[in-house]
């Protein structure tokens, strides 16, 4: 599945630049085209992959390249005030070769946060292709604004795009790990997730039975919703390299052998590697996806797979296939389970967004309305997701 990504902010920019670098690492090609936008120039000269045309600055008459900090609401202007050089640059894209386009960004910050929504509602009016989000959350340790930022744009970014894919900075913390260090292997972590979902609906040679399409994981993404993605694999440990760079196929591998490495992938993907942990009872559909040398593959072990998927969740559509890799030396699973309404992530952050929104009340009837200018937002109303 070819895909068009869009980054909104410094992090949305660093988590495309990470999947461009993933799609070339791994020899695959999943991207039709990428472009960046932002209000802070430092942070668009700072990518590598996104070529420097497809790099947009927006707010210059506004905030001279400077960022909007993290302010979302005045991301949110800005966007719109320049949404139609943010057009002009996406319309260069043929979109004959787009399966779908990713809006990527952090929620908690300005930009992003703010011009993401603002994006993803106009490509939506635009196209006829699926618009999905992928979106960051912060750590519930970066403070309130973040936080408050995240549970308005979270309330947006959902209502403008046909899915939005959740990834939650927290969840991906090593303990004595600083957040910063990590974000290199965080933004990886995503990459990967993103790579092999959409590589997978579009395997140059699949196996006929099995195989992952595009509009498979079109139907469960489906036109609204939540959704977390959980991977997990095992190292074969394969002794011997070829000369070309790939490794030696095996002979036959038992299919006992091979079927638990399969149910150990995907449990261990469902269970605990979720890119924000959901109660799995609360998914409407869901996808798996295991991937690893044709000849690990085996067909009973995606199926019970996919049993042991729909047992765990009560979930009646669940899709499963396999996605053969024959350079690699991993058994990997993924699982995607699309429209979660029970998020315990999302509703803490719609919590803290509440209890911030009656502190800065309070204070602003000691001290008058100067700290309106805090809340973004429509109506300054937060409303329960679910
Ligand atoms: P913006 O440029 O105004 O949209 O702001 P940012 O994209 O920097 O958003 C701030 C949020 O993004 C905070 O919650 C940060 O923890 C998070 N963040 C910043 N950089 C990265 C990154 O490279 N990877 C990830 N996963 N999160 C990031």
């Amino acid at each position: 599945m070819k895909i068009g990504l869009i980054a909104v902010g410094q992090a949305g920019g660093k988590i495309a630049d990470a999947i461009l670098a993933y799609e070339d690492r791994s020899d695959l090609s999943f991207v039709a085209d990428a472009m960046a936008v932002n209000t802070a120039e430092a942070d668009l000269l700072g990518l590598e992959w996104i070529p420097p045309e497809r790099r947009v600055l927006i707010g210059q008459h506004r905030v001279k390249g400077h960022g909007a900090g993290a302010d979302n609401e005045l991301g949110a202007e800005l966007t719109r005030e320049d949404i139609q050089e943010v057009m002009g640059t996406w319309d260069e894209v043929p979109m004959s070769s787009v399966d779908a386009v990713l809006v990527i960004a952090a929620l908690g910050g300005g930009t992003g946060s703010g011009g993401a929504p603002v994006i993803a509602e106009r490509l939506r009016e635009l196209l006829s292709e699926p618009v999905y989000g992928l979106g960051i959350l912060p750590t519930s340790d970066e403070g309130g604004i973040y936080n408050l930022n995240a549970a308005r744009s979270l309330q947006t970014f959902v209502r403008e795009v046909d899915n939005l894919l959740l990834f939650d900075n927290d969840s991906w913390r090593q303990a004595g790990e600083s957040l910063q260090a990590g974000y290199g292997r965080i933004n990886d972590e995503i990459a990967r997730r993103v790579g092999v979902l959409m590589s997978a609906g579009g395997a140059a040679n699949p196996s006929p039975d099995q195989v992952v399409d595009a509009s498979e994981i079109i139907n469960t993404l489906g036109s609204g919703g939540i959704s977390t993605v959980g991977y997990a694999g095992s190292k074969l440990g394969r002794a011997r390299r070829t000369f070309g760079g790939g490794f030696r196929q095996p002979g036959p591998v038992d299919d006992t052998e091979a079927i638990s490495r399969i149910m150990s992938s995907v449990r261990q993907a469902a269970l605990g590697r979720l890119s924000v942990p959901a109660e799995l009872t609360s998914t409407e559909r869901a996808l798996v996806i295991v991937s690893g040398p044709p000849a690990y593959l085996s067909r009973k072990g995606v199926e019970e797979a996919r049993e042991w998927l729909e047992e765990a969740t009560g979930c009646m559509e669940i899709r499963a296939g396999d996605y053969p890799l024959p350079d690699t030396d991993y058994v990997s699973g993924l699982v995607v389970l699309s429209g979660v309404s029970n998020v315990p992530r999302v509703k803490e952050l719609q919590a803290i967004a509440v209890e911030a929104k009656h502190r800065m009340s309070e204070q602003e009837s000691l001290h008058g309305p100067a700290l309106e200018d805090l809340l973004t937002g429509d109506s300054g109303e937060i409303e329960p997701l679910f």
